[in-house]
């Protein structure tokens, strides 16, 4: 069975569902005023590579992501992360466009980005702007039970009124730094804002009327409500980034249990950072790289996916081209093998004794707090077995309905290509086998280069020369 890290309890634990029927999931997506970047995917790599995990499992699973268009704000690691200016407001501003149509703009790029990384769509996407009743009415509930207070600004949230309140975050880390104005009005610096008013004599793109008084939900308040709505009042297991283990995610729960006096989720999963140079991979830090930007340099969207299968996902890891490189010659290789062997119906010769080893390691590795890399390796041993190819293929698009390599895919295309080739290079292939079978190898080789400059490759296979499109 799975076993997974807790954050919320420090360990790794045995996975029971809630509801054996289905696991409700739910992952903190992208705030939607600039380009999601790689260190951005690989923690939704990590959500991908979970659910197919419990799908492998024989489990079912419903997976709900949030779209951030409103109330993040650009001090989101500070105190309640309430400060600053709004990301998507001051977006648009810098790139002369409304609000809605930036947010439109990096969710769409989002998605795209999302599809090419072989990422499970989310069964519900829902965006923060269209469910601003929800987070009113979750505030309304929270001020009810006697948690909130107002300041100048906007409406809080009584951290102290909360037993337990932070048990997620390091406690001490949390400061209200000295890079934003401290917000003297705070009972405590880690209060955070449920609600806040629009900027007197100020009007926001994004605005509502609340019972409070015009303005935008904050931060966290719309992955609470969102969640409870789509998955219920305590459901399975919530993922993000490491960043928000501080601050985001124990306000989340904060809120949810000032409510129903239950944990929001049972299991939280932390994906560590990718980074550049020993820093953190961050917009406001400028050191980002998108998918596109590897694109450009000639590499497949999957060479990104198989580099974030190397590495453990609560282990930082460093982005470099040279490890991308590594990375993408791998896959390239994996598929160029497969597109070799036979299809997985073929029957032809006797599997080796421990066949059946190579599976359960697979799935063990995978079960043991989605040790991907292990089973990246236990992979890579089955495909260089000596066993009938058929059988080998058969297990291996098994293993890639959890590695999501597209192996079938590319292989097939691989195989189709080299199918593709025309009757005079075939002729001269013939030719050559039949120098060879002369002996004539000076001969055959100079036909071998005849038919390389023709932009085909020779290779010598088991059943026979063959050429394929270089
Ligand atoms: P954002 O668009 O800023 O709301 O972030 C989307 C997701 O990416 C969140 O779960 C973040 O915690 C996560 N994230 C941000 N930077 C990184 C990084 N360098 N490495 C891994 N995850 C990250
Ligand atoms: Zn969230």
């Amino acid at each position: 069975m799975l076993r997974l890290y807790n954050s919320l309890t420090k360990k790794v634990e045995e996975f029971k569902p809630i509801d054996e029927k289905k696991v409700g999931i739910y992952t903190c997506g992208p705030t939607v005023y600039l380009f999601q970047h790689i260190g951005n995917f690989r923690s939704f790599a990590t959500a991908d590579f979970l659910i197919r995990a419990l799908r492998a499992n024989g489990l079912k699973t419903r997976f709900v992501m949030n779209i951030t268009d409103v109330g993040h704000m650009t001090d989101d690691q500070v105190g309640g992360g309430d400060m600053g200016e709004d990301k998507i407001e001051k977006a648009a501003a810098r790139e002369g466009k409304s609000v809605w149509e930036v947010a439109k703009f990096y969710t769409d790029t989002f998605l795209k980005d999302y599809e090419l990384l072989n990422l499970t769509p989310a069964d519900k996407l829902c965006k923060a702007t269209d469910h601003i009743r929800e987070q009113i009415d979750l505030i309304k509930q929270i001020e009810e039970k006697g948690f909130t207070y107002q300041i100048n600004d906007g409406i809080y949230f009584d951290t102290s009124k909360l037993k337990n309140y932070g048990q997620l975050s390091s406690l001490d880390e949390i400061k209200e730094g000295a890079r934003v104005e401290k917000n003297d009005e705070k009972k405590n610096p880690r209060d955070f804002a449920l609600w806040k008013f629009s900027p007197v004599g100020e009007r926001r793109q994004m605005e509502w009327k609340s019972p409070w008084g015009v303005g935008f939900p904050g931060w966290h308040i719309e992955c609470s409500a969102m969640s409870m709505k789509y998955l219920g009042i305590s459901f399975d297991i919530h993922t993000g980034g490491v960043d928000h283990k501080e601050i985001h995610h124990p306000n989340e729960i904060a809120q949810s249990k000032a409510v129903t006096g239950k944990n929001l989720a049972n299991f939280w999963i932390h994906t560590a950072f990718m980074q550049v140079a020993g820093d953190k991979m961050s917009k406001s830090l400028g050191n980002t790289y998108t998918l596109y930007d590897l694109e450009k340099e000639g590499y497949e969207p999957l060479a990104l996916r198989y580099l974030y299968l190397q590495t453990h996902y609560r282990q930082e890891m460093n982005f470099t081209y040279a490890a991308l490189d590594g990375a993408q010659n791998a896959l390239r290789r994996l598929w160029n093998d497969v597109s070799r062997w036979e299809d997985p119906s073929a029957s032809s010769g006797q599997v080796q004794k421990d066949f059946d080893e190579y599976e359960k390691a697979f799935f063990e590795a995978v079960n043991d707090d989605l040790n991907m890399s292990k089973a990246l390796a236990v992979m890579w041993v089955l495909v260089k077995s000596d066993n009938p190819t058929g059988a080998k293929s058969r297990l291996l698009f098994k293993m890639d309905e959890v590695l999501g390599l597209d192996i079938e895919k590319k292989s097939a295309e691989l195989k189709k290509q080299a199918g593709l080739v025309p009757d005079h290079i075939r002729e001269m292939l013939e030719e050559r086998e039949s120098l060879r079978k002369d002996k004539r190898y000076n001969l055959a080789d100079q036909m071998r280069r005849k038919i390389e400059k023709l932009g085909y490759v020779v290779e010598d296979t088991k059943k026979g020369a063959k050429a394929r499109k270089k």
